[in-house]
């Protein structure tokens, strides 16, 4: 299990990742969320730590940029520990609040419980023609190799293989991905689909090109 950890306090992350790591998680710690924005979508974690007071963009700010596109578990970390901090923080999309200090039972305690409800929900997993793609952690794998996808190739590619043989328009997938809708930059759709197809290889051929109309995804 992959856990990101986003804290600014140098001796306390590096506390918090040589625990992790010794309890066998795969850690990324970073001392910004504007850095972590981008890891989010390279690095794929499962799990989040979030500190909230951070040099520029803020735990809270991060949580609301994420939350629109991801769905990956929060636990937040901060020294705030009024309710209302604690409120704000669960209403923004977070899954848990732990406050400073802590001890590291606990947090793994916590870590344990927040991934235990995300593996109680729904099956989120769809396969189709030796790719496997889990909606809720985010990861893809053909023939059980990881695939590195960037959130929006991730989004394409999740909507292709929920809907096997719909016919999507470029508008549509522009809509539907990046939430706007502009015919003059239905290039960005050709753009994404190509690089998918590259990741995807042999499977590329699986999103079919319909000539003046769009794409649609069928597995042969
Ligand atoms: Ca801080």
């Amino acid at each position: 299990m992959r856990i990101m950890t986003i804290e600014d306090e140098g001796a306390l992350r590096e506390l918090i990742e040589y625990d992790l790591t010794k309890a066998g998680f795969q850690c990324l710690g970073l001392e910004n969320a504007n850095d972590a924005l981008m890891a989010v979508e390279d690095w794929l974690p499962d799990l989040i730590l979030l500190d909230l007071m951070l040099p520029g963009l803020q735990g809270l700010q991060f949580l609301e940029i994420i939350r629109k596109t991801h769905r990956t578990p929060v636990i937040v970390i901060s020294a705030r520990n009024s309710e209302n901090d604690i409120i704000a923080a669960l209403d923004r999309g977070a899954d848990d609040y732990v406050t400073k200090p802590f001890t590291f039972n606990f947090l793994e305690a916590k870590i344990r419980a927040v991934t235990r409800r995300g593996q109680a929900g729904p099956a989120t997993v769809v396969e189709a023609g030796g790719i496997r793609l889990d909606l809720t952690s985010h990861k893809v794998k053909v023939e059980n190799q990881q695939l590195s996808l960037t959130q929006k190739e991730f989004e394409l590619l999740s909507l292709f293989m929920r809907s096997p043989g719909q016919v999507f328009s470029r508008n549509q997938l522009l809509n539907a991905v990046w939430g706007y809708d502009n015919e003059l930059i239905s290039r960005t759709v050709d753009a994404h689909v190509a690089t998918l197809r590259k990741k995807l290889a042999g499977r590329g051929r699986f999103i079919q090109t319909l000539p003046k109309i769009g794409y649609a995804w069928e597995v042969d």
